[in-house]
């Protein structure tokens, strides 16, 4: 694939790279490690100063940056700009509370024959990142500000269309005082990856990506027995039940599936609805979904900009017309427009059957399947009917009812009544082929740490240490 930006808009190519020779990409690994034995060393303070001046810098520099990953993958300005302020908000919180996260967690001396025991995390060394596109900034940064802060350095192969922002992530770090090569990015293809994962400096990965991909990885990290972090696709249920406020659900329904250009993977893709409420939500949703504009990501009455490359606009466009041609109904959007640009409309589909590619496969573009069912256990069954298992939305305003969505839908995160989002407070991650690990709070942190065990005893022989094998 080339290393390249090339202009949704417009189809431009603007700017391309040549992928770095296997030198330079043993250099980059070498002074990411040789910044690993430096920072590993420093205060969590001195840390703290470093992530802090980089949310200063992302701050100050908002608007370019947010400009960038616009011209690079699509999504509309004022989301760029967003997700640049939400990045150096995760900065600030992991540099507010590494020092919590990271304390050494003491345990009952007593019950383990010990003086003083404790859990101590400590850094594993150099971590290859390999990141998506669609979030180009916030998908790096969750990884980045965790990582960093807890001594370890990153590497970065960012996905091949968003090189610069690439750069400027590397850069931003620098800046804001990090030794040199504690985050570095490498301008290289997937098919370098294996060669770094076997690198014995790399110590650990985690992948941003589509399922091949995190099969792919998983694979070679098996081998070489390193621990990974896969964050993969998903095709999120959003349920609504006859108690939800259906105006409200379609409301939230449009913006669920409609940001970041349909382009996320914790977007609701399938609206599952009680059919008591089904053909008020029904004619809710696809007016709304066919109100929103779509257009140039750069202004301001933008709801949705193209969708960021030409081969993921046509696999939306192949899937819709998939199930068209077996027989399903487009309530509004479904055709691909003509002209320059990677366009796509807001479209909700419904008659959908196990045999349409719809039904089990991840739709990446602002594209909903809109199912009927007629109660909780159907509503569940089909939720939970599909390989992923990363978000998940039920709407109810029964209290009983929402508990047991609570506990019934099989995925790493359930909202009810509300959209799946992250923050920096809460796990994020996925069951099934949505993949393993969490990012985000302090288990996203304690991912990428060694998990020592500290044992002291009293060191006389009366005290019997270790009594037990195993
Ligand atoms: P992708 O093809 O898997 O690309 C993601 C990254 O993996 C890129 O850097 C890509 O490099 C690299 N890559 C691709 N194939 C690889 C392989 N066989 N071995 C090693 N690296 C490989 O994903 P995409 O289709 O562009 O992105 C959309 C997918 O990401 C969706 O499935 C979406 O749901 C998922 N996603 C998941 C999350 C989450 O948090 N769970 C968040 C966002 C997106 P190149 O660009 O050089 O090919």
């Amino acid at each position: 694939m080339t290393i390249a930006t090339t202009n949704p808009v417009t189809g431009q190519v603007l700017k391309t790279y040549e992928p770095m020779s296997d030198e330079q990409l043993d250099g980059a690994i070498e002074r990411t490690d040789l910044a690993y034995q430096q920072l590993r060393g420093t205060s969590l303070d001195q840390r703290g100063r470093w992530l802090n001046a980089a949310a200063d810098l992302l701050e100050a520099e908002r608007d370019e940056i947010a400009r960038l990953m616009t011209t690079e993958m699509g999504k509309t300005f004022a989301a760029a700009k967003a997700e640049v302020t939400k990045c150096a908000a995760a900065c600030r919180f992991y540099a507010a509370h590494a020092a919590e996260f990271l304390a050494d967690t003491p345990t009952d001396a007593k019950a383990v024959s010990a003086t003083r025991a404790y859990v101590r995390y400590q850094p594993v060394g150099p971590v290859l990142a390999v990141m998506p596109w669609n979030f180009p900034l916030w998908q790096v940064m969750r990884f980045a500000a965790p990582a960093l802060m807890a001594g370890n350095t990153g590497l970065l192969k960012h996905a091949s269309n968003v090189p610069q922002t690439a750069l400027l992530l590397e850069d931003v770090f620098r800046r804001a005082g990090f030794p040199e090569g504690a985050f570095t990015t490498v301008l290289v293809g997937s098919d370098a990856v294996e060669k770094i994962l076997r690198d014995p400096r790399v110590r650990a990965a985690t992948l941003t990506g589509s399922e091949v991909a995190g099969r792919s990885i998983g694979q070679i990290a098996g081998r070489e027995l390193k621990k990974t972090v896969l964050e993969l696709g998903g095709s999120d249920p959003f349920v609504v039940m006859p108690s939800a406020d259906v105006e409200l659900a379609a409301e939230v329904a449009t913006t669920a599936r409609c940001q970041n250009n349909g382009q996320s993977c914790i977007a609701a893709k399938r609206f599952i609805v009680h059919t008591d409420v089904y053909e008020a939500f029904a004619e809710a949703f696809a007016h709304r979904m066919s109100a929103l504009r779509v257009g140039d990501p750069m202004d301001d009455d933008t709801d949705v900009g193209p969708l960021a490359t030409e081969r993921g606009r046509d696999e939306v466009d192949a899937q819709v017309r998939d199930a068209v041609d077996k027989g399903a109904t487009v309530l509004c959007g479904g055709e691909k427009p003509a002209g320059e640009g990677w366009f796509y409309p807001p479209t909700v589909v419904t008659d959908l059957d196990p045999g349409m590619r719809m039904w089990a496969e991840e739709v990446f573009g602002p594209v909903a399947g809109l199912y009927r069912v007629s109660s909780y256990d159907e509503a569940v069954e089909l939720a939970n009917g599909t390989a992923f298992g990363l978000g998940s939305n039920a709407w109810t305003r029964d209290p009983q009812e929402q508990e047991r969505f609570a506990t019934d839908l099989e995925a790493g995160a359930v909202f009810i009544n509300g959209m799946t989002t992250s923050y920096p407070e809460l796990p994020f991650g996925g069951v099934k082929n949505s993949g393993y690990g969490r990012e985000l709070s302090a288990q996203g942190m304690h991912e990428f740490c060694n998990v020592k065990t500290v044992w002291v005893g009293e060191g006389t022989a009366t005290a019997g240490a270790g009594a037990h094998a195993e």
